[in-house]
């Protein structure tokens, strides 16, 4: 049998439904199940991504099968319809439409009202009985036509296009200010003059033959797949390039036919705050692309349309309703009324922020939607988002201060809740380059509105403003989809490119200046303005806010038992000092993963360098002395935070060159407070001096050479360990020894540890359980793992270093081709945020397998970076570690994120 390519939709049953995204695409697909559970959907069908992937395969050819059933599912139309597409008395018209797997918002094109002709033209007025509408009709299919398919859209945006100009000439000349005012006379020329255009342009007449429009849409559509701004966008947001587009052949219905018509879009609830009920825009007597164009400013659906249209309201309300019960989530839709009734054009999951999403996926749950694992789904709620609702946020203090101050300047639509100030920059591609420069430079982009060519620049900045546009513009959706703090549509702002500033009723701020913009609430300041912990914090952290008095925290709490409930790995945290130790147990941090102790020193620097300055065993020995009380304090204050959690401690570290002063003031300095001569401090700075010390003497080579040092720090934790203990709290200590490769590194500094621990025992007459283990961060040690675990008792994947050594590819020096890499798709992301999979990952797997095959019980966690990362995470569950670890602030993600693997691939 000949290959299905084509499937239709109309009449109340279609051929495909909503499982079928990856052949039909995500409207296609949709369209499909809409009709079938009985929504009124224009008759259509769609062909499928497989075509588009023969079309790439095989020079830009159809497959020969296809133009037969093109045909049969037009006639489908047509009989759905009751109208003859390319027909005299009763024309049809349809539109053509792309639609991949995932939605690219703006990055394809679509064109409207297919089939007109200057005779189908006349029969469409007089079956209509509108003239008006026929020609404005015609008038943007050869607008759309000319742009779309015959590439007269100009390139840059900076061109303009040849029909708008020529639209805004004829407006112009009538002395009118909108489109929809124009006459039928003058709709008439401007057909005429777009076609002399094309004429011009092409060299070509404009296509007459509605089944040559039809093919030559389809074509375009196909075509638009690999077009620049497609595959930038698909890069950002990890879409394959194979996947292909489907092409959906729509029948037309008409918003342009009179006051009793129009079209829209909406989400079924707010997507900026996850508020219930429809939040969206509308303009009367328009078409498709009108409302997101901003060609005139719409009308919000929530405030006027039950007034406007009271009956259609009633239908989008019951629409709505349907669609989410029957989706089981939040509804991006588009539609259009067509003399009083309304259509429905398109419905997909709707992208929302971190705060949306929280609000949505636990009112969902409460509404008995869905059950608390479907609100975990990543698909809703993707882990990192919820750093979201971490962000500080504008102070109302720091709010009526800058008022006061005469900084306040005008409000727009809140569109991305959080605080963003930054210095302004106008224009896309000057961010990106800024950024380029300087990575944590603050900006926020400020435009009349922003198009998909803006994209990479918006990536960058820390907020959006607009001044025009309202809740489904450009700008509005692409910060929903980025958690970018936005504001759209804030009207006084009078943007002049040219000469690069910004008026707001008098006051001008140039390039450069800063600008503050809360997108809880719209309102937009000049200058900075004092921020505070969101709420969160208040409650969690600093305490300064109750959580009764934040409905974002219940909701957050939530959510996040929901999550500890079906996780089955442990959130541990990264944490040096018994504050950030705090905060990351009231985030639900279960242990500490990692503490650094060479960060402890930082406090006690000079003793510090004593010890390392020391070049015999008795000056060192004394040194140590010195240090040992601060350790043992430090220790003693992470044990009391934890209260019984395991806490986990590294030894020392880092190459001992990177504590010593450089230049030879602090060195004189050093010698002074020392009382040794500076030519000895600098003698020893050369000796210690590597040409690559990440390669170098450090990490457990130290404690070989030097066990003094490691006889210190473990006396250190086992004095704090029995001091803590006598105070009635529960400690668990676990050593941990780094940079581990050989099994006789690691019994060399088991040894020490485990002597000091005897003889501190003894002396204090306690006995704690306790741990000794490694840090797993040369591929060495992977393919050893059986050795090293027949000896520790615990592994750490110390991702950072294995990273490092795996790819032989320094942190320190990557940044110089990192980016090209991950713009050019040589790597899929940046090694460092996520873990390696095929690479760093095959090892871990190894180290894993091996370790467990020696010692069956071996905990097993990670420690590096990756464990705030929630693929890393989503790994580290799958290939069997017991817990990850990871910055405080990143503790919450990285339960959720556990959570969200739990559910979708139990273990
Ligand atoms: P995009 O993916 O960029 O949103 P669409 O294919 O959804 O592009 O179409 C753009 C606009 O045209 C939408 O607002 C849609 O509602 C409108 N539209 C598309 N097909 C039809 C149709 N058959 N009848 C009326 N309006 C349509
Ligand atoms: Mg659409
Ligand atoms: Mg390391």
């Amino acid at each position: 049998m000949a290959t299905k390519y084509v499937f239709f939709f109309g009449n109340g049953k279609a051929d495909g439904n909503a499982t079928m995204k990856p052949e039909l695409g995500g409207k296609g697909a949709n369209l499909a199940e809409m009709t079938n559970i009985g929504l009124p959907v224009p008759a259509g069908f769609t062909i499928s991504t497989e075509v588009c992937t023969y079309y790439y395969a095989n020079d830009k050819k159809y497959p020969p099968e296809l133009t037969t059933q093109v045909d049969e599912a037009m006639s489908a139309i047509e009989k759905a319809m009751g109208k003859k597409f390319g027909d005299t008395t009763n024309p049809l018209l349809v539109s053509c439409r792309s639609g991949a797997r995932e939605s690219m918002p703006g990055m394809m094109d679509t064109v409207l009202n297919i089939g007109l002709n200057d005779t189908t033209v006349q029969a469409l007025a007089k079956a209509s009985g509108n003239e008006r509408f026929a020609w404005d009709s015609y008038r943007r299919f050869v607008q759309m036509y000319g742009d779309v398919v015959l590439g007269m859209k100009p390139e840059k945006k900076t061109d303009i296009d040849p029909f708008e100009e020529l639209l805004e000439k004829k407006k112009h000349a009538a002395k009118v200010k909108f489109d929809n005012e124009l006459s039928v006379q003058q709709l008439k020329e401007l057909v005429q003059e777009f076609k002399d255009a094309v004429k011009k342009r092409t060299g070509k007449d404009f296509p007459t033959d509605p089944k040559q429009q039809v093919w030559g849409a389809v074509g375009a559509v196909f075509g638009s797949w690999m077009n620049d701004r497609a595959i930038v966008y698909r890069r950002t947001y990890g879409i394959p390039h194979e996947w292909g587009t489907a092409v959906n052949v729509q029948a037309m219905v008409f918003g342009n036919l009179g006051d009793d018509c129009a079209t829209g879009v909406a989400l079924t609830r707010d997507g900026a705050l996850g508020t219930p009920g429809y939040c969206g825009d509308y303009l009367i007597n328009a078409q498709g692309e009108d409302v997101v164009a901003g060609i005139r400013t719409p009308e919000r659906i929530e405030e006027t349309l039950a007034k406007a249209m009271p009956k259609a309201f009633a239908e989008l309300d019951d629409i709505g309703k349907k669609l989410e019960n029957h989706y089981k989530d939040v509804q991006d839709i588009e539609f259009t009324v067509e003399r009083g009734k309304v259509y429905m054009l398109q419905t997909r999951n709707a992208k929302r922020t971190g705060f949306a999403a929280v609000r949505i996926a636990v009112d969902l749950v409460d509404e008995g939607k869905i059950s608390e694992k479907d609100a975990l789904s990543a698909k809703r709620l993707p882990a990192d988002d919820l750093n979201q609702l971490l962000q500080p946020v504008f102070d109302k203090a720091g709010k009526d201060a800058a008022v006061k101050n005469g900084q306040g300047l005008t409000k727009g639509i809140n569109a991305g809740p959080g605080a963003a100030t930054g210095q302004i920059v106008f224009h896309a591609d000057e961010a990106e380059q800024k950024y380029l420069a300087n990575p944590s430079v603050e900006l926020v982009l400020v435009r009349r509105e922003t198009t998909p060519e803006d994209l990479r620049g918006m990536k960058v900045a820390k907020g959006i403003l607009t001044a025009f546009g309202g809740a489904s513009s450009h700008a509005a959706l692409v910060s929903r989809q980025m958690g970018k703090v936005c504001v759209v549509g804030a009207s006084d702002l009078e943007i002049n490119y040219e000469a690069a500033t910004v008026t707001v009723n008098g006051k001008t701020l140039k390039e450069g200046e800063y600008i503050s913009i809360d997108g809880f609430t719209g309102e937009v300041f000049s200058g900075k303005v004092e921020t505070k912990p969101s709420e969160i914090v208040q409650v969690l952290i600093n305490k300064t806010m109750k959580a009764e008095d934040s409905p974002t925290y219940q909701r957050f709490a939530k959510l996040m038992s929901w999550a500890d409930k079906h996780r089955t790995l442990k959130v541990r945290t990264n944490a040096d000092t018994p504050k950030d130790a705090t905060s990351a147990v009231a985030f639900g941090a279960e242990g500490i993963g990692l503490c650094r102790t060479e960060h402890m020193f930082f406090d006690h620097v000079d003793e510090f360098r004593e010890m390392i300055l020391a070049s015999d065993l008795p000056t060192r020995e004394k040194a140590l002395a010195k240090l040992l009380p601060f350790q043992r304090d430090d220790f003693a204050g992470l044990f009391r935070a934890m209260n019984g959690r395991p806490v986990t401690i590294r030894l020392l570290d880092p190459p001992l060159h990177e504590f010593l002063p450089h230049d030879h003031n602090t060195q004189s300095a050093l010698a002074a407070k020392l009382g040794i001569p500076v030519d000895y401090i600098a003698k020893r700075v050369h000796e210690l001096h590597e040409s690559n010390p990440m390669l170098g003497h450090r990490g457990c080579r130290l404690g070989i050479v030097f066990p003094e040092i490691t006889a210190m720090q473990a006396r250190a934790i086992f004095e704090a360990a029995c001091i803590v203990k006598k105070e009635g709290i529960d400690v668990k200590p676990e050593v941990m020894i780094p940079l581990v490769g050989f099994i006789t590194e690691f019994k060399d500094q088991e040894k020490t540890i485990r002597e000091q621990a005897a003889k501190v025992f003894d002396e204090k007459k306690a006995k704690i359980d306790y741990l000794v283990g490694t840090m797993i961060e040369v591929p060495r040690a992977c393919a050893a793992a059986d050795q090293i675990a027949g000896g520790a008792e615990f592994f750490s994947f110390g991702t950072n270093d294995l990273t490092q050594t795996t790819l032989g590819m320094s942190r320190d020096d990557y940044g110089g081709f990192i980016n090209y890499y991950k713009e050019h798709d040589i790597v899929p992301n940046d090694p460092f945020q996520t873990i390696d999979q095929d690479g760093v990952g095959s090892l871990m797997k190894v180290g894993v397998e091996k370790g467990r095959g020696q010692r069956k019980d071996l905990k097993i966690g990670i420690c590096g970076e990756h464990g705030g990362d929630p693929a890393s995470v989503m790994f580290c569950h799958k290939i069997g570690l017991d817990y990850v670890s990871c910055s405080p602030f990143r503790v919450p993600i990285a339960r959720l994120a556990a959570a969200q693997i739990a559910v979708s691939s139990p273990r």
